[in-house]
């Protein structure tokens, strides 16, 4: 929702889902841990309004521990937390997940896997982020693909049943890449809610997705 419009976000969310999208991310910047500043808890409790399919909110903020679980009862399904800004990461997962919904740990570009290496089993999904966040419309960095390969490999030695996201620069381009490399779940911003026609957009989305797997 990052690239949407939000006097007509209650159309492009109707519009995207007609499309196929399967979940509803949205990114939530404090300008601190993120130089931007975008939407807080009350315009997730709107979208709950809006949607069916499953809110995900991103806490791109310092101390995301203190608000997690406070997004869980607005109506955010996932909630995900930076593994960079939380010193208590196993707490806020377990909180998340304690209040009902699915915890996940992002994790920038220039953050090592190894970081999150012992939080993998607390965590319902990873958002591997594959631009440096706090902004919509960046190049996906390249080196995300391998990033990408290597913790599907560390979640199948483990046993786990992780999930992974990837999240910053997918497109039609190299959505297809971007799947076969392994991730669960691919958020998309600019390349849908940047074009005119959101429905048309996720629907060749996923049709590109499939293309090459
Ligand atoms: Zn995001």
């Amino acid at each position: 929702m990052l690239s949407a419009d939000w006097t007509r976000a209650g159309a492009d969310i109707e519009a995207a889902e007609r499309g196929g999208a399967g979940v509803i991310h949205v990114d939530v910047m404090d300008g601190r841990f993120v130089p931007n500043i975008t939407v807080g808890l009350p315009i997730v409790k709107s979208l709950r309004r809006a949607t069916h399919l499953p809110l995900d909110a991103h806490l791109m903020i310092e101390e995301p521990g203190r608000y997690a679980e406070q997004f869980v009862e607005a109506g955010a399904n996932m909630v995900s937390v930076h593994v960079e800004a939380d010193r208590h990461l196993h707490r806020t997962l377990t909180g998340i997940r304690a209040r009902g919904a699915l915890a996940g740990i992002a994790i920038n570009p220039a953050t090592p896997l190894v970081a999150i290496e012992e939080s993998l089993a607390d965590a319902d999904y990873v958002v591997l982020m594959s631009v440096n966040p706090g902004f919509g419309g960046q190049k996906f960095i390249p080196s995300s693909i391998d990033k990408l390969r290597r913790l599907r490999r560390m979640i199948r030695e483990r046993n786990l049943k992780t999930r992974i996201e990837i999240d910053g620069g997918v497109d039609q381009g190299n959505i297809a890449e971007v799947a076969a490399a392994g991730a669960d779940i691919i958020v998309a911003g600019t390349a849908v809610f940047g074009t005119n026609d959101p429905e048309r957009a996720v629907r060749e989305l996923r049709e590109a997705a499939v293309q090459w797997v």
